[in-house]
């Protein structure tokens, strides 16, 4: 009977992981930034989740078109980290499901709210008073970067302006976030990504509110500015924030840039704003070596024990592990920290290096494939038993128990249904490996040896 019931609904049966999408959504806060975040994904809802995929719901055309342009592939990836079977997306203008996560920032009836330009800039003016000069951990790769961040706060408008440039995630935004935090004290300081700029220069356009918006900008007398590298190809924006530079130069405020390549690199940016950009100091922010990262980490140990008066309980290989295998990518590394931790602290002990192989791949291989076949082969290896014997109705426990575990390596390393799982092992039924699935989950708890044995297949799974 159960059977049965269970084939009838199996569509949404098998969905058994329900996408928390608040916890989506902070996660898309935190790898995006909170710009972006705020911007563009705060506005996304969840409409309806399927196994394989979701249909997100935006409120206009627009907004659909810039989300899918800029964001779809790291949005699905995010998905991907909550929940690995996800491998499309949906878009679904929905106007009605204005009021469904939040506030919406394109609302008439919102904007008309906000009196003037100044009240909503200064709200996206926020200075992060996490990222400071004192929390910047300074190696080869940031040390110039960082000194003449230091520098220009000493001496304003000496270098004007300063250009910091880099890759993703290797700490520009928290340079220019320490020098605004540095200087707000004694100057008004303007801090803004190129993004945010533009969303509130289209919007003094739609609101017929262009003269404060040029007044706003133009009183910085330290202006930073994030992410230049967002300004080409719009020619616009280009043409405003060219003004916008000038007058502030010309009254001599420090202006700070940060873009992800250098100025003669920004193609479909107009020439001029390449040699005004090129005009101060340009440094650039490298890759982090072994050294740095080892040395973050140690910080995020400390800040760790810090606020939660309890050690992350990290062995020293893990650590070691973590700085050579992470990627150059400091964001990424941080990430890769937090993860590993939180693992740790959900599974109750202290993980090996082997636990964090997996940890990583996960993070790195979102996208690589790994095959059934593959599990199937490698167990049956480990286990010196043939693959045909284990595929086969045979019962008897030597056999059993090696296509258990299969079975279960198979749902915990690759996004297949359970059914697919089912017909992989001989056209088994889905509910022979639901229970394949809990059998081993149980032993791995309550037996050493399985627990090796399975720790020893992910591994030889995952390598290569
Ligand atoms: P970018 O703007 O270059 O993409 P971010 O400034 O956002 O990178 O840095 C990504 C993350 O790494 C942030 O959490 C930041 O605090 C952290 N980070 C980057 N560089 C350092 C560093 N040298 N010391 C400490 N934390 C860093
Ligand atoms: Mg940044």
């Amino acid at each position: 009977m159960e059977k049965v019931s269970l084939k009838a609904n199996s569509p949404s049966l098998l969905e058994e992981k329900v996408l928390d999408w608040d916890s989506v959504q902070k996660s898309f806060d935190q790898s995006f930034g909170t710009e972006i975040y705020s911007s563009w994904l705060k506005h996304i809802s969840l409409i309806k989740e399927y196994n394989d995929h979701v249909i997100l719901g935006v409120k206009t055309r627009f907004f659909r078109d810039w989300i899918t342009s800029r964001y779809a592939d790291k949005i699905l990836s995010e998905l991907k980290k909550h929940k690995l079977s996800i491998n499309r997306i949906e878009f679904k203008i929905e106007p009605e499901s204005l009021n469904r996560n939040s506030k919406s920032i394109l609302n008439d009836s919102v904007l008309g709210k906000i009196s003037d330009i100044k009240n909503s800039v200064l709200n996206y003016n926020r200075l992060n008073p996490n990222l400071n000069f004192n929390n910047f951990i300074v190696g080869k790769s940031n040390n110039l970067s960082f000194l003449s961040a230091k520098k220009i706060c000493n001496q304003l408008s000496r270098y004007n302006p300063l250009f910091i440039y880099g890759g993703v995630g290797l700490g520009k935004t928290h340079l220019l976030n320490s020098i605004g935090l540095e200087l707000s004290q004694k100057n008004k300081v303007m801090f803004i990504s190129a993004e945010r700029f533009m969303y509130q220069f289209i919007k003094s356009i739609k609101k017929n509110e262009m003269v404060n918006f040029k007044d706003f900008f133009r009183k910085a007398n330290v202006f930073i500015i994030d992410d230049i590298q967002f300004i080409r190809g719009k020619e616009g924006l280009q043409e405003e924030f060219f003004h916008t530079f000038n007058t502030l130069f010309d009254q001599s405020s420090q202006i700070v840039i940060s873009s992800d390549r250098p100025p003669n690199k920004l193609d479909r940016v107009q020439d001029r704003i390449k040699s005004r950009l090129s005009g101060g100091l340009v440094v650039d922010i490298g890759a982090p070596d072994y050294d740095l990262k080892l040395n973050i980490l140690r910080k995020k140990i400390s800040d760790y024990q810090n606020s939660f008066k309890e050690s992350p309980d990290l062995q020293e290989d893990v650590i070691n592990y973590m700085a050579k295998n992470s990627n150059s990518n400091i964001r990424e590394l941080i990430g890769i920290f937090n993860r590993v931790v939180a693992f740790g602290k959900m599974s109750k002990k202290a993980l090996t290096v082997n636990d964090c192989k997996i940890i990583l791949k996960d993070i790195y291989n979102t996208n690589k494939v790994i095959s059934i076949d593959k599990i199937q082969n490698v167990t049956s290896n480990f286990f010196s038993i043939s693959l045909n014997d284990m595929l086969s109705p045979r019962r008897s426990r030597p056999l059993a128990r090696p296509r258990q575990m299969a079975m279960y390596l198979a749902k915990k390393l690759t996004s297949r249904s359970l059914p697919e799982i089912g017909r992989k092992f001989a056209n088994r039924d889905h509910t022979t490996v639901i229970h394949a699935v809990k059998t081993i989950e149980k032993l791995i708890e309550n037996n050493d040896e399985m627990k090796k044995n399975i720790e020893e297949l992910k591994s030889l799974i995952l390598s290569d």
